[in-house]
């Protein structure tokens, strides 16, 4: 869309480079305080602009933290409220949509799969690059993210060809960068020794290298002038403090305080550092009047752009959340709130610390101090009473996708939490403070199938997968770990005992119905790959295996026309092509 006549009677549009670093806690980043991070080009980009001290992720991850940024609602609100499984309704406006109708040329460049277009972010990108391909080594073989590198060669590329081609049209440029999160390596190839033993740091001194080739290239191009850079963390990583090595499971800084650096160079930028709390809810109001477009009226955030000429902003509740212990082992999910003081985390044991005096968050005040604990359980309920909730839509994800996605830990199989978040029935569920240690288990095991270590990974999975209780993504991984050691008899125990805890698991019916085929007991087969039908109507895995079922009965019209309808679905699965095609040809069909 070319859209020059928007600004006859305004000032020119600035370009807005926005830069989303997954897993980036703030205070790893040097110009956050961290001595021995290198990181010259995120310090010199907040020398320039403004560093807001307290950013606060709504969500420990990925889908829900994005999501909130680019739709100004915290993720009750859009339903995005976990990775690979829910998608942005149609009707929620995004930062991408109303800036590509201000004129704006639009352009996204993702590093994982689950930002991929189908989640919905993609609506109102002109480009929406999340071609991860260059990585994959094999077909059927779908990687989870790139290496940053790649995402920067594009951004660059399009960058570039608009310079040449459509300089007078203002850009929006959403790059994200994934090297932060785990597995993390040392990048000697990069800068020698100096990370030894400090892969995490290491990671975000190659993002620091990566984003510099940007703010390079908008100098080259004389348009650093007129560029307004965001550069945002989507969540941060927990390195083992409260127990947690990763993210995603509790609510404490070191997943939840992320980088925000905003440099407007039109702005003078009169402050240096912000220290009011604020949110990535507040991102989209902000990229919005950046680029002059109307913020509505029910956005959830506040824009960020009066800090940037030194108005301070006012006090707010800052609210973050987690499903994931939910919807991994039905333990209680958590629900927080920061504000200039404090924070309130909702759970079966609650937690609450002064963050002013304890910023690493050591020391539970909540039943020295249950007064406070009270009153902001108040104005969290409050708070909560206020959101309009919504649901969002369900992707459907191939088998691959998923595995892909297991493969980090991700994509449980479970339905989400009602809003009664610490109970179910009537007993309290779960804490995450006292599974953390389990789920840590389960992240290991998680890592070595990953790396096919099936052996060594079923050894820490069986204690897990036996003795917690509804661990349910435990006893499905043992069970994978076990078809893969060719022992049916036992993956169908634990797939049997998943199904127990979650009997709507589409996974464990996929899985058990193929370790009872394997086992040549085709009835029982059949049935869990119909009751896989019914709760994922585009199976193809169900059609190609009650196909192979009906093969071997001998009703091999019933298997050609699920082979025809895997192939409907998918023309690329090759199993279900070679199937029919024999099939054909053992009849004599072309
Ligand atoms: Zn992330």
């Amino acid at each position: 869309m070319v859209g020059a006549y928007f600004w006859l009677n305004s000032a020119p549009p600035v370009n807005i480079l926005f830069i989303t670093l997954d897993t980036t806690r703030a205070d790893r980043i040097g110009c956050y305080g961290y001595g021995p991070a290198q990181t010259p080009q995120l310090d010199a980009l907040a020398q320039r602009g403004v560093l807001f001290e307290r950013a606060y992720a709504p969500a420990p991850m990925t889908s829900p933290s994005h999501t909130s940024m680019f739709t100004g609602l915290w993720s009750p609100e859009h339903g995005v409220t976990t990775n690979g499984r829910d998608g942005l309704a149609e009707d929620i406006p995004t930062v991408a949509e109303a800036l590509s109708q201000r004129g704006y040329s639009t352009a996204a460049f993702v590093a994982a799969f689950v930002l991929n277009s189908r989640f919905g972010l993609n609506r109102g990108f002109d480009v929406y690059d999340d071609n991860l391909s260059a990585e994959q080594t094999t077909t059927d073989q779908l990687h989870q993210s790139r290496d940053g590198r790649e995402v920067i060669d594009s951004a660059v590329d399009w960058l570039t060809e608009h310079h040449q081609s459509h300089s007078s049209q203002p850009f929006f440029c959403w790059v994200h960068l994934y090297d932060a999160h785990d597995p993390y390596v040392e990048h000697r190839d990069e800068f020698g020794e100096t990370f030894a033993g400090r892969p995490y740091d290491a990671e975000i001194a190659y993002t620091d290298r990566l984003v510099g080739r940007l703010f390079d290239l908008l100098k080259q191009q004389k348009i650093d002038d007129n560029t307004l850079i965001v550069v945002v963390g989507d969540h941060g990583e927990s390195l083992g403090e409260h127990g947690e090595i990763t993210h995603g499971y509790m609510l404490h800084d070191s997943t939840l305080r992320v980088p925000l650096i905003i440099s407007d160079p039109r702005r003078p930028a009169l402050p240096k550092k912000v220290a009011t709390p604020v949110t990535l809810v507040d991102l989209f109001p902000t990229l919005l009047s950046a680029g002059g477009a109307k913020v509505p009226g029910d956005c959830s955030g506040q824009s960020l752009l009066p800090a940037l000429n030194g108005t301070p902003l006012a006090p707010r509740t800052c609210y973050s959340r987690t499903e994931e212990p939910y919807l991994q082992a039905f333990w209680s999910p958590l629900q927080c709130i920061t504000t200039e003081r404090w924070r309130y985390v909702r759970t079966t044991k609650p937690e609450l610390y002064d963050l002013s005096n304890d910023p690493q968050e050591l020391v539970n005040l909540f039943a020295t101090q249950p007064d406070q604990a009270r009153e902001l359980e108040k104005v969290l309920t409050v708070f909560e009473s206020g959101l309009k909730m919504r649901s969002g839509t369900n992707v459907a994800i191939s088998t691959e996708e998923r595995r892909a996605l297991e493969s980090i830990g991700y994509a449980g199989g479970t339905s989400s939490p009602t809003n009664s978040p610490a109970t179910d029935a009537g007993s309290p569920l779960p804490d995450i403070k006292d599974m953390i240690g389990a789920f840590n288990q389960l992240d290991e095991a998680t890592h070595l199938m990953g790396e096919e270590k099936f052996d060594a990974a079923a050894v820490i999975l069986e204690p897990i997968a036996r003795d917690v209780p509804n661990f349910l993504r435990a006893r499905l991984n043992l069970g994978r770990c076990r078809m893969r050691q060719n022992n049916y008899e036992d993956a169908a125990h634990w797939f049997k005992s998943a199904l127990e805890i979650d009997p709507h698991s589409d996974r464990a019916h996929d899985m058990l119905g193929f370790s009872y085929l394997k086992l040549g007991k085709l009835d029982l087969a059949a049935q869990h790959f119909t009751t896989l039908l019914e709760i994922q109507p585009e199976s193809e895995n169900a059609r190609l295996f009650l196909g192979e079922i009906a093969q071997k009965s001998g009703d091999l019209q019933q298997a050609m026309r699920y082979y025809e309808e895997v192939l409907q679905i998918n023309p690329g699965r090759t199993a279900a092509r070679q199937a029919l095609d024999a099939l054909r040809a053992a009849q004599g069909q072309p």
